[in-house]
This record gives C-alpha cells, structure tokens and sequence, in this order.
C-alpha cells in the first residue's frame, strides 16, 4: 500500500529505494513469486522512470520463464505487457504487438476489465507511430467503450485513453476537438495524482495548442512542464517538454532561446539512447536556423539530419534483421533441440527394445537349453527303458516259448515251429513221435517230486542230444515230449523212435538219491509232405496217441509206428 501510494507521489529516487527493500525483503524470504514480483516491480521502474529498456528487457526475460514455469499467470500477463513497452520503446513494433496480445492471452480468469483496456491503449499507441490513425482511433474506442461498461473508476486509464483519443483526433488536424479531450485528460490526470501522467498530458497539450496556433497558451502550459519536471527530476519528460517549448519559441520568433532548448533536449536524448527523439531535435535545429535566416547553418543542421537519419534508418533496419535472425536462430534451435531429443528418445526406445529383445533371445534360450536337456535326458531314460523293455520282452517272449524245467520246447514253441513249416518245408516228409515216461506216478510216489524233475530234466537232455537244428523236441505236458524229426526215415520207420527210447532205458539216471532206471513209451507216425499243419496238427496228434496207447498196452519201453 504504502509503495503504491509513494509511487503516485513522490520522485522516483524514493521508489526505487522502496523497490530495492521490497527486492531485499523478498529474496531474504526465499518465496519464488515474491521475488518474482519483485523482479517485476524492478523492471517497471526501470522502464518508467529510467527509460532504462535494455535493464528492463533483461530482466523481464530472467523472469518470465520462471513465472510461467510456477504457473503466475497474472504476473506472466503483466510482464508481457511491460516488455511489450519496452519493445515499443526500443522501436520493435512487432514485437510490441504480439507481446501485448499474449499479455492479453488467458487474462480473463485472472485480470478484469481494466486490463484489457490498458492492453488496448497500449496497442492504441503503437498504430499512432505507425501512423495507422484509424486502426488506433478504433481500438482507442473499443477500450473507451470497456471502461465506460465496466464503470471503471480509475482516472490513470481514464486519462491515458483521453491522451490517446486526443492524439489521434490531433493527427487527423481535429485541433479543437484534440484540445477540448487534452483538457479533459488533464483533469482525470490531476485526480490520479500521477505526476508522469500529468506531464505527458501538458506536454503533449502544449504541442495541439502549437499546431492551432496558440503559441502563447502552449507555452504557459509546456513552461508548466518543465517546472514539474525539474521538481520530480523526470529527466525524460524534461527532454519533452524543452523540445516542446523549442518549438514554440520558433513560433513567437525567439531563435536563440530555441536553438539552446533543442541542443538540450537533443543531448539529453542521446544520454538516455533515443536516437528517434535526438534526430527529431536536430530537424529542428535545421528549421530554427532557418527561420533566424542563417540558411548556411540550417542546410549544415539538415545534411547531419539526414545524416543521422540514415544511420537511425540503417540500425533500425540492421537491429530488425538482427531481431528476425536471432528469431529465426532460435526457433531453429529449438527445432534441433527437438530434432534432438527426438532422435534419442528414438535411439532410447530402440536401445530399450533391443535389450528386451536380447533378454527375451536369453530367456528363450535358456528355456531352450533347458527343454533340450529335458529332452535328451527323457530321451536318454525312454531309449534306456526301451532298450530295457525291448530286452525284458524278448527274455519274456523267449521264455513264453521254453519250459522253464526241462529248458526244452513247449506246446507254443512246437505251434511256432508248425506254422514255420507251413512255408518253408512244404515238399519234406515228417516223422512225429509222442514219448511217455512209463510209470512215473510210481517215480513220484517212490522218491518225490524233486526226484521226478530231476529225472524229467535227464530225459529232456538225452532227448536233446538227439536233436538236429531242423528237428523240433517239446515237452508236451506232464511227463510226456513230442518230437518232430523232419525228413524222416523212409526205409526203416520206427529206428528213430527206437533209437530215442533206446537212450533213456540203456542208462539209468543219476539223481540226488542215487541211480534210478527209467524208460519210455513211443507213438510214432510218418507224416506226407505238407500235411503237417496247424489246421491237421489235432489229427496228427490223434495218431500218434493212438500208437502211444498201444506200445503203453503193448507192454511200455517200446515204440509204434501208426
Ligand atoms: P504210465 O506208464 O501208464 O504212463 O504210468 P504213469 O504213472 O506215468 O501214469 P500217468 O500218466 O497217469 O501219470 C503221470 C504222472 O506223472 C502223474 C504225475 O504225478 C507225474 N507228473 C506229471 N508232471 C510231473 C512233473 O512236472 N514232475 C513230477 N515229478 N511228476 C510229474
Ligand atoms: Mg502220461
Ligand atoms: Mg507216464
């Protein structure tokens, strides 16, 4: 509050000190917006009181990014606008321009109405430099038309709308009616109590009074100027308003005393680096020469004008170019920045994909290399019990072929053997005997089952040793053995069977008690060739149990031929 109120009245050396403890106070308290705030205040008071625009965009541009990183959107609105006067003030137009539609940007939420119309007035401004009158008259109106709506009670914007209305209307030479509105603006200026405000309006009242040929009126006003210029030590407006009274002096014909005012104000210009303001002294220095009749010096005065005109003309032109190259320079920048960012991001994304792709390829592989010993480990156990199997069947498959006591044949083998020689033996004839042990209940009864083995193991070797690889010997069942002997004897039939019995009674068999004599009985039958058969096996069989059954009643240890 107290800051407010002495920027309104008291001289600029007071704000400052104040603007200096509020920059102290607010870095000694570490709250971000507060310097932020303060940086802002630092800012206007460089531009507005120092004219200082190079301090004042130097500092804006520190802070603003800031401001809109923390999101102070009211402060980031009042920056624009400072630095779009700043910009204007430096002559970038333009760039005065766009600031103050961004400044205009999301303001609603945060600033009222009379933002917007400060905005406007602004805006207003620059179309008056830029000599686009009605442009700036319009604007002018719509910010007025704003003001009016909102019941705005504040005479600072009243009296800037005023000066610029009576600007414009001055501009199109409405004289009257620029003087009429410059007075109007002078008394809402007086009631803002803005000691700047007051002097831009005397000094720019004094220059309509000029131009309407009221030089006298006009210098009791500019004269008024500058004793409050002095007073407030407002070095700019002071320049102004010693320019303004050159210029009336020039009118009411005092050359001396406007040559010295324009040299004044054309150096204090220069000071304070506005080179517009310098070059329009120097013209008219030219004229003030002039009109005293010094032709000579006024043509000298009006060659350095156009002189420095041109050099103003080129730096402009040079420091626009500047500007759009540093644009240009920066936008290409940020467009490499993001090129750049892009192209790691990129690069990132496929460093990324390419790991996952590796860890993904491990995974698999270790899965792999897990089911692959998985498998050759099953591999290994099956061919293992495969093999195992394999020979386990075949152990099975020969002993479901072999009677595991006498280690001969048994009644499968002997099927085994038919079927083979269904065949393979179709033209040989066939001699097939059934032997019996006689009596070997007896054997039993006598010395025991063992002892019986025993014996039917002894017979069932000597049998054997009887055997040729094509003959076929089984143990039928019980005691009792079938022997096939392929080809046969044709002349003396019954030599075989008699042979074989021969060897079981001519020797008597060792057993675990002692020597025990046994013999067996026959029943033999010559089989033609390829009769002998699966289908006339039971037949055949028949046979040569008939003829067992008759050497049996034939008196045993014999052999018979049917
Ligand atoms: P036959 O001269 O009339 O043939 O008189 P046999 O006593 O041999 O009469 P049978 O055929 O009625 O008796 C056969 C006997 O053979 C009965 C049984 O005790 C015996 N036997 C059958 N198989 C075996 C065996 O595997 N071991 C032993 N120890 N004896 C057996
Ligand atoms: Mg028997
Ligand atoms: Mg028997």
């Amino acid at each position: 509050m107290k800051l407010k109120i002495l920027s309104r009245l008291s001289a600029s050396t007071e704000i400052k000190g104040l603007i200096e403890e509020f920059r102290q106070f607010a870095n000694s308290t570490d709250i971000e917006w507060l310097v932020l705030e303060s940086n802002y205040h630092r800012a206007d008071a460089a531009l507005i009181n120092d004219g200082d625009n190079n301090t004042t965009l130097e500092l804006i541009n520190r802070t603003l990014p800031k401001a809109i990183e923390i999101n102070f959107q009211h402060l980031v609105n009042r920056l624009y606008n400072l630095r779009a006067i700043a910009k204007q003030n430096s002559g970038d137009n333009s760039g005065a321009l766009k600031d103050f539609h961004l400044a205009l940007n999301n303001s609603s939420s945060y600033q009222n109405e009379g933002w917007a119309i400060t905005i406007y007035s602004n805006m207003s401004i620059i179309y008056l430099e830029i000599e686009d009158y009605d442009k700036g008259l319009e604007i002018n109106d719509l910010a007025f038309e704003l003001f009016k709506e909102e019941k705005i009670e504040n005479d600072q914007i009243e009296t800037s709308l005023l000066i610029m209305k009576a600007l414009f209307l001055k501009n199109t030479n409405d004289y009257e009616q620029a003087i009429k509105t410059f007075y109007q603006a002078e008394n809402s200026a007086i009631k803002s109590g803005l000691i700047n405000l007051i002097l831009n309006v005397k000094s720019n009242l004094s220059g309509a009074l000029l131009a309407d040929n009221k030089a006298n009126e006009a210098k009791k006003v500019v004269l008024e100027c500058i004793a409050d210029s002095v007073q407030h030590s407002l070095s700019s407006t002071l320049s102004y308003c010693q320019s303004n009274l050159a210029h009336i002096e020039i009118e009411l014909g005092n050359y001396p005393e406007a040559i010295t005012l324009l040299k004044q104000a054309k150096s204090s210009f220069e000071k304070k680096n506005n080179m517009k303001a310098a070059i329009q002294q120097q013209l008219s220095l030219s004229v003030a020469y002039e009109r005293s009749g010094d032709y000579y010096t006024a043509l000298q005065q009006l060659k350095k004008y156009y002189e420095q005109n041109i050099d103003l003309m080129f730096n402009e032109r040079t420091k626009e170019i500047s500007r759009i190259e540093e644009a240009f320079e920066a936008k290409l920048k940020d467009k490499q920045i993001a090129l750049l960012k892009a192209n790691n991001d990129l690069q990132s994304a496929r460093l990324r994909e390419n790991a996952l792709t590796n860890q993904l390829i491990i995974i698999i592989s270790i899965f792999s290399i897990i089911f692959l010993l998985y498998f050759i480990r099953n591999y290994i156990k099956i061919k293992k019990q495969t093999v195992f199997l394999e020979k386990s069947n075949a152990t099975l498959l020969d002993n479901s072929f072999i009677d595991p006591l006498t280690k001969v044949g048994n009644r499968r083998a002997l099927a085994e053997y038919i079927t083979m020689l269904e065949d393979n033996t179709k033209n040989i004839e066939h001699y097939v005997v059934i032997l019996d042990i006689d009596h070997f209940k007896n054997v039993n009864d006598t010395y025991g089952h063992m002892v019986g083995d025993e014996i039917l193991g002894e017979v069932a070797n000597r049998l054997s040793a009887e055997t040729r690889d094509k003959d076929k010997l089984v143990r039928w069942g019980g005691e009792e053995f079938v022997f096939v002997i392929a080809g046969g004897n044709k002349d003396n039939k019954t030599s075989v069977a008699n042979r074989i019995i021969k060897t079981i009674s001519s020797k008597a068999i060792t057993t675990s008690v002692g020597e025990i004599r046994v013999t067996v009985s026959a029943g033999a039958a010559n089989i033609k060739p390829g009769q002998l058969n699966k289908e006339t096996w039971p037949e055949v069989l028949k046979k040569v149990d008939r003829a067992l059954y008759i050497a049996k009643e034939g008196g045993r240890n014999q052999a018979v031929l049917i």
